[in-house]
């Protein structure tokens, strides 16, 4: 028991924890890693760079004709106190591959390099930080690394929730990676399965150039030795790496000006060492510099919002048959219509009974007396540790909670806090497409699979400490994320309607909740001048490919100011798409989807502070020509699933750029409004009314007109409230 003087103060260090000796793998002993926390750095674009190359400029390291001989071996994870959570999760990945094996696909390329650059691209598209391929006795290997996106710094309570985790932790993402490719080559009609003994792996990983043996130790030449290795077998033919040279020199005498400062867009060692300035709660983008207000700068009535069914969202909808046979025939088809979002699925419903549990008992004691605000920064270092792009905390309000399930049960509001975890799409790959194209749904699913993952480990370590926790992800979750992400200080409220906008990311990223108990130190929300940057730029409007996005000024509806979309037609897009999977076009064109640059921030900067601004900046967008697709970028085969096979797409390829020219349509914007949902418990059809719905802009009001109803003290409008059961 640790004796309560002992208890540190907010932000000290807990001396009292045991302390981490150099020998003891843990993370706070390598702080190394793909940014760690640093405020991003990236001083050149990496726009000519080819996505297969990877990260870091591997392609400058010196190579062998043969592989050397190797001695050393790969670490053996050590025991930790992380380890329940990442054991749960490594058991529900364990059966997979299992996938069987479909029919070959004939639009495949036969060319053993293009093959090896699009499976290498589609394992960094998951983050993987290298990838090398090899030949074997029976065909080919890919052999994926990891690397750790953040670290715990030692005394703090984060390092004594994860000591002694990391290399489980970094073999866990490998294997989340190597599950999804191996998957994905099953399903082009090709055996893989995974490959997880060390000492096959340590040979794999030399003679595929990933690793190279130094002072009787593997490393690779940029992660050094803090990696997680997978590799999986390929029954089809790839192009070979060659090992690399162990007595060529350091990374930096190879691959110098281009690593140390990132030349080319690859990722640099200045961007690792300003990352280890950085306190590990806090992420990689410098959310502490923005202003914070203690209200959202969208007008939310609270007591007004009406907590909504699960029936009522237009995707349930959709699957019910509310939006005709057409829509309804998609919905089994949307995930599975594209082969590599597809591969997905299999380890999202492992995970999904994971969300839940029961705390032990009795409550971890340090965690207990730790004072909250570092309860809280351990939770987000955490959540960094584990992968999360950005984190953010709230109080849970009572209408961010589904009122019913599917099965049209109620919805108990029981956790007071909610950890919100953003994950970011990743530009390189959202440059190179259209935003509606075959890769457009794998975005979303990379992004869904890598949050539920990582609110699965979170909530499970939670209750380990004893607090009652929960995960909510996109698979499924009880609560609504677009106010949690408000409340929690992650964005703004953008005109693309229900989305919200990080400064940083812009709308280009995805979210996973856990609720809890555990008492948190909240964040607030923040104003960039989000507002009126997107009265000024109707960008996403204008390149909506279905006019789903107001062009006109922010309505009340049901107790939320918002640029209100069509959301109906936007579900019936995304599912009946015939050029593509899904779409996120919106997301791809905002001028907020940018790389990072100094003169991006610049710019960003310049908005958030002069708003006069504002508007020229959104012009200047389109006048660089922003938005189009960049070819270089394009890594993926545009697939589609048909009779179980993947095949050429029939109806193409969505092959957008920018509708400079397009003018606001005749189209109006279609409102449902709460008291339109169906019943929440409503098993059959039940027709949307688009008509009603086009007349029930007249119901509306403005943010103006409900404040000065509210000051009159009237009650909400009869439209708020939904249908019972
Ligand atoms: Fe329009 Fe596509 Fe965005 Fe929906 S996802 S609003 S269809 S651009
Ligand atoms: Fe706002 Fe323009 Fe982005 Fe749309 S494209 S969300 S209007 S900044």
């Amino acid at each position: 028991m640790v004796p309560f003087l002992a208890i540190p103060g907010p932000g000290t260090p807990y001396a009292l924890l045991p302390p981490k000796s150099s020998a003891q793998p843990g993370p706070a002993t390598d702080r190394s890693g793909h940014g760690g926390r640093g405020c991003e750095v990236k001083l050149f674009s990496g726009s000519r760079r080819p996505v297969a190359l990877g990260p870091y400029p591997a392609e400058r390291l010196k190579r062998l004709d043969d592989s050397p001989y190797i001695t050393a071996e790969l670490p053996v994870p050590a025991p930790s106190t992380f380890d329940g959570p990442l054991q749960a999760v490594e058991s529900a990945y364990a059966p997979f591959p299992d996938e069987p094996i479909a029919p070959r696909s004939p639009a495949l390329t036969a060319d053993p390099g293009a093959r090896a650059a699009l499976l290498k691209s589609a394992a960094f598209f998951y983050d993987a930080a290298a990838v090398g391929c090899c030949a074997t006795a029976n065909g080919h290997a890919l052999v994926v690394l990891s690397e750790n996106p953040g670290t715990c710094a030692t005394g703090t309570l984060a390092a004594h929730w994860t000591l002694g985790a990391e290399q489980r932790l970094l073999n866990l993402r490998a294997r989340e990676i190597a599950t999804v490719l191996a998957t994905y080559l099953r399903k082009l009609g090709y055996a893989s399965n995974l490959i997880t003994d060390r000492h096959q792996l340590a040979d794999l990983g030399v003679r595929s150039g990933v690793l190279l043996q130094r002072a009787n130790r593997l490393e690779n030449p940029f992660i050094g030795t803090s990696f997680g290795i997978v590799a999986i077998t390929a029954e089809l033919e790839l192009a070979v790496d060659r090992p690399l040279d162990p007595n060529a020199g350091s990374a930096l005498a190879q691959a110098g000006w281009h690593w140390l400062l990132g030349i080319g867009g690859c990722r640099s060692l200045l961007e690792r060492w300003r990352s280890r300035q950085r306190p590990d709660h806090t992420s990689r983008y410098p959310m502490e510099r923005l202003r914070r207000v203690t209200q959202p700068t969208t007008v939310i009535h609270a007591d007004e919002v009406p907590r909504v069914a699960m029936r009522a969202n237009f995707f349930t909808r959709a699957g019910h048959g509310d939006l005709g046979p057409k829509a309804r025939g998609q919905m089994p088809n949307f995930v599975d219509k594209e082969p590599l979002g597809a591969s997905t699925r299999a380890q999202q419903a492992a995970l999904l009974p994971l969300q839940e549990g029961t705390p032990s008992h009795p409550r971890d004691a340090i965690t207990e007396r730790a004072w909250r605000s570092d309860r809280s920064d351990a939770v987000k270092s955490l959540g960094y540790w584990l992968g999360a792009d950005l984190v953010g905390m709230c109080e849970v309000p009572s209408y961010a909670w589904y009122s019913h399930d599917d099965a049209g049960e109620p919805i108990r509001t029981r956790h007071r806090y909610a950890i919100v975890l953003l994950l970011d799409q990743g530009f390189d790959t959202m440059e190179g497409g259209s935003g509606d194209d075959w890769i457009s749904g794998s975005q979303s699913m990379r992004a869904y699979l890598r949050g539920m993952e990582i609110a699965v480990l979170l909530a499970a370590h939670l209750r380990k400490l004893g607090y009652p926790a929960k995960a909510h992800s996109n698979a499924y979750g009880e609560v609504l994320q677009l106010p949690l992400l408000l409340q929690a200080g992650l964005g703004e409220l953008s005109r693309i309607g229900e989305v919200v906008l990080n400064p940083f990311v812009g709308p280009r990223f995805k979210s996973a909740v856990v609720t809890t108990d555990m008492p948190l130190a909240v964040d607030q929300p923040i104003d960039f001048g989000l507002q009126d940057v997107c009265r000024k730029c109707r960008k996403c409007a204008r390149e909506c490919p279905c006019n789903a996005i107001s062009w006109d000024d922010p309505v009340m509806f049901n107790g939320y100011e918002m640029w209100k979309p069509d959301v109906e037609r936007c579900t019936r897009y995304r599912l009946t798409n015939a050029r593509g999977a899904a779409c996120g076009r919106c997301m791809k064109t905002c001028p907020f989807n940018h790389e990072g640059l100094p003169i991006q921030r610049l710019a960003l900067r310049a908005a958030i502070r002069l708003p006069a601004l504002r508007g020229p900046i959104a012009r200047l967008d389109d006048r660089l020509r922003r938005g189009r697709r960049n070819p270089v970028k394009k890594w993926w085969a545009d697939l589609e699933m048909i009779d179980g096979r993947a095949d050429t797409p029939p109806a193409g390829v969505n092959a957008r750029d920018l509708s400079l020219d397009k003018t606001k349509p005749t189209s109006p914007i279609a409102y449902y409004n709460a008291a339109d949902n169906p019943p929440a418990d409503a098993e059959s059809a039940v027709a949307v009314d688009r008509s009603a719905a086009l007349k029930a802009v007249q119901l509306l009001e403005t943010p103006a007109e409900a404040v000065a109803r509210r000051a009159r003290g009237e009650p909400p409008p009869a439209h708020y409230r939904a249908p019972d059961p």
